[in-house]
């Protein structure tokens, strides 16, 4: 006999309808992917989650199911704003000014927005479901939500040839200043959820902890719900800057506007320390660049082999610093920290992001659909 509760059936529902959107929420054997939702969403949140869609609806096209089951449209505010506020459901004022309800995905969504508020059985719950599904769930459509952008020439040049300038090297939207310069203007800064996650598990970073903007919509939900605060295009260039110094990988949304931008490390990063773990990662990223050696500079000094995120650098018998191309994600952190310009960036592609939030989330139903019907 099932020993299922009426509260089990609500979370087993809301996995699969989040399991329904564009980015994955598959089952596990040991259930972690219910644990996760148990302790974010009352049975009561995850019926009303249940009925949130990935595109943005007002609480009128949401109301109506309600009013069937004699709900008050009040009740159903109250709890719409609760949500938002927890970080469960994405929600904020559209172009009509009206506010806009949507269902979130695990990551980027209800993940991201537990920064500053994680508990240790969320993260250790979070990193058990990554090893047992989620990884392979959001890399296998093998179109990415982020995209890996090199380290600008804002810390050091990057050139193929003497006669290739810079301009026509590096594609615009490869481009963090260019790309910044392109983003809203309303930008927030917030704690690296990821690291946060690392050292509620004993196993932190030294990196730098505020180091994640979001832009436009997103920058207004989180300035609006306490999770990040506001700063201008010329301060987070000066974070951005830094951050390069630092040897942090750029990673935006995978779209022409961006909707945020992470500065990454292969330590505490979920999608570079988890890709570290396969033999041949670069194929799970959207880049257009790697790295190669210019052996008559290398001295073997070792600082590429230290810093790189990927492990892709490596220090060969001849005391040369090779790049294993299976690896290498065409962040350009050995660049920037080899003192004897060794080593730069090669061009290999020109992939242009989709244009909007909207396409590339259709972009990676699709490659989702097409990766599932293969594997059937
Ligand atoms: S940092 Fe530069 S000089 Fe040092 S090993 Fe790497 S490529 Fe060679
Ligand atoms: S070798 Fe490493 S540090 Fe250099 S571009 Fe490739 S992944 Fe980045």
């Amino acid at each position: 006999m099932s020993t299922e509760t009426n509260d089990d059936i609500i979370y087993t529902k809301l996995r699969k309808h989040l399991d329904s959107f564009p980015i994955a929420y598959p089952k596990t054997e040991s259930g972690v992917e219910l644990e996760i939702l148990k302790e974010l969403f009352t049975p009561e949140h995850a019926k009303i989650a249940l009925r949130l869609r990935t595109i943005p609806q007002t609480i009128e096209e949401i109301y109506p199911f309600f009013k069937r089951k004699d709900k008050s449209l009040e009740w159903l505010q109250a709890n719409l704003s609760e949500m938002v506020k927890k970080g469960l459901i994405n929600g904020g004022k559209g172009p009509d000014g009206r506010m806009y309800y949507s269902g979130a995905p695990l990551a980027v969504g209800f993940f991201e927005y537990q920064v500053n508020r994680l508990t240790p059985t969320f993260a250790k719950n979070f990193a058990q479901y990554m090893d047992e599904g989620y990884r392979d769930a959001i890399i296998k459509t093998k179109v990415p939500q982020l995209r890996t952008i090199p380290a600008s020439k804002a810390v050091k040049t990057i050139v193929v040839d003497e006669k290739v300038d810079h301009k026509n090297l590096v594609t615009p939207f490869d481009e963090v200043e260019e790309l910044l310069a392109n983003a809203s203007n309303t930008i927030s800064l917030a704690n690296c959820v990821c690291r946060q996650t690392k050292e509620i598990l004993g196993k932190g970073c030294k990196h730098t902890m505020e180091t994640c903007f979001q832009f436009g919509g997103a920058a207004h939900y989180y300035i609006n719900n306490g999770l990040g605060k506001q700063v201008t295009k010329e301060e987070a260039l000066e974070i951005i800057k830094k951050g390069m110094k630092e040897g942090l990988v750029l990673q935006p949304s995978n779209t022409q506007k961006p909707f945020a931008l992470c500065l990454c490390c292969g330590d505490s990063c979920e999608i570079l320390s988890n890709a570290n773990k396969m033999e041949n990662p670069a194929q799970f990223f959207q880049t257009n660049y790697y790295a190669e050696v210019d052996v008559e500079k290398c001295t073997g000094c070792k600082l590429c082999e230290v810093k790189c995120p990927m492990h892709a650098a490596v220090i060969n018998d001849a005391k040369k610093s090779t790049i294993d191309l299976g690896r290498c994600i065409g962040c350009g952190v050995c660049v920037t920290v080899c003192n004897f310009d060794a080593v730069h960036l090669v061009k290999k592609g020109e992939a242009i992001p989709p244009e909007s939030t909207i396409d590339l989330y259709k972009q990676i139903a699709i490659a989702r659909a097409e990766s599932e019907s293969e594997e059937n």
